[in-house]
């Protein structure tokens, strides 16, 4: 593994830099609605200077960054403070997946409105008995004329609330192997017998949402990638789910544990050995979390496919956040509870990293089948 950077690649952070420098996605606002109108329009600002989908081909629109170039643009995205985009289903998810399986004339229509932010995209896959395995899912697409009728039930579904465009994985053949039977739809949220019921998380925001499809039509041309083909696409998208974001996670859990630390050392709390102890050990995962995606990131550029870093760094990631929040909790006693305080936040948003983008046990299943060589389990799901 390498870590040194090239020429280009710091002339690339240095030109970020300058751009974040005078750049600024201002003071984020409190309200989930206004939060969400103030990232899209940082998005916006993103595009116009040409960092919106920096990993994206140029013909696409993108900035044809290199991994580590995009790693780079994830990295100090996080260190200039500012949020993720808000259509990061769409950069990260739909675009990709459309660049693999798009016919022309879909990467003509829906690739540009994902970079400017014009038209958020949410991902349908989970449903009430349908999370881990996704091939069990129950939405059926029915064939009717030039088009699909689609019933059925979606959940956790992030974003569906501002969408334009849904990710959708339909079941379209009952008599196949679950697998076999499914297929990928770009589906219009803006439409009849499609019910958007937003769900209000433990941290008292509506991030993700129940989605009622009740005869809702799809036309042909929003098939993706052939009918029967519904698994492979999606695990194009599942595969893009991690992709550039652990850089901004590590920085941002850095973040987070130097402003701790220097709360601990405002409240005299650093002779403590205790406390000594365990922010030292936090710190040394932080850092593991960074050599690991680092790790992924050289993996992927010398053999042209991601390793088992990206389930690792997940893993990884999500429970040292808890760890994090839970350790600052404990440390700074009812301060940490306090309304309005950071702590109290991501004390309770931290519950769901080890849910969202793939469960901590689906996780571990992968690492010891595919790193340890272990059996695979029997029924497993991943
Ligand atoms: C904040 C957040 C945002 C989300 N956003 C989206 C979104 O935008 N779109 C979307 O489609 N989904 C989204 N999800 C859903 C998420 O992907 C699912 O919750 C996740 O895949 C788990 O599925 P499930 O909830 O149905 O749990 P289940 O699959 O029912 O799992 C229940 C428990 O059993 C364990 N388990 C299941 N199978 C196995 C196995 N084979 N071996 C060992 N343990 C197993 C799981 O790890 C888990 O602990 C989001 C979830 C969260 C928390």
């Amino acid at each position: 593994m390498d870590l040194t950077f090239s020429d280009s690649e710091a002339a690339f952070r240095d030109e970020l830099r300058a751009w974040f420098a005078t750049n600024d996605p201002g003071p984020e606002p409190s309200g989930e609605d206004a939060n969400y109108a103030w990232r899209r329009d940082w998005q916006r600002r993103l595009a116009e200077g040409g960092w919106a989908g920096v990993h994206w081909p140029r013909e696409y629109g993108g900035r044809g960054a290199t991994l580590t170039e995009s790693a780079i643009f994830f990295e100090e995205l996080g260190r200039a403070r500012a949020p993720l985009p808000a259509n990061v289903l769409g950069l990260l998810l739909a675009g990709p997946t459309l660049m693999t399986y798009g016919t022309d004339e879909q990467k003509d229509r829906y690739l540009t409105p994902i970079l400017t932010a014009e038209e958020i995209w949410c991902q349908g896959f989970s449903e009430p008995e349908a999370g881990s395995d996704l091939a069990a899912l129950k939405t059926r697409a029915v064939k009717d004329g030039d088009g699909w009728v689609v019933t059925g039930q979606k959940v956790w579904t992030s974003g569906a609330q501002h969408s334009k465009w849904c990710m959708l994985v339909a079941r379209t053949d009952s008599e196949v192997p679950k697998h076999k039977g499914l297929t990928y739809f770009l589906m219009d949220m803006e439409q009849e017998g499609v019910q958007v019921r937003p769900l209000v998380q433990i941290t008292g925001e509506p991030e993700f949402n129940e989605l009622f499809i009740e005869g809702a039509r799809i036309p042909d041309e929003n098939v993706l990638g052939g009918v029967g083909n519904g698994w492979k696409v999606a695990l194009t998208t599942l595969m893009n789910e991690r992709s550039g974001l652990a850089f901004f996670l590590q920085v941002r859990l850095r973040q987070l544990l130097d402003e701790l630390v220097e709360e601990a050392a405002a409240r005299g709390l650093l002779d403590d050995p205790v406390v000594a102890d365990e922010l030292g050990r936090l710190h040394m995962k932080a850092e593991i979390l960074r050599l690991t995606a680092y790790r992924g990131l050289s993996t992927i550029e010398k053999y042209g496919a991601p390793g088992p870093e990206g389930s690792l760094t997940k893993w990884m990631w999500s429970e040292t956040n808890q760890e994090l929040a839970q350790f600052a909790a404990d440390l700074l006693g009812a301060d940490a509870l306090t309304m309005g305080n950071r702590w109290a936040y991501e004390l309770l948003r931290s519950r769901g990293n080890t849910i969202e983008g793939g469960t901590t046990e689906i996780l571990k299943n992968i690492v010891a089948e595919r790193v340890l060589g272990l059996p695979r389990l029997k029924g497993a799901t991943a």
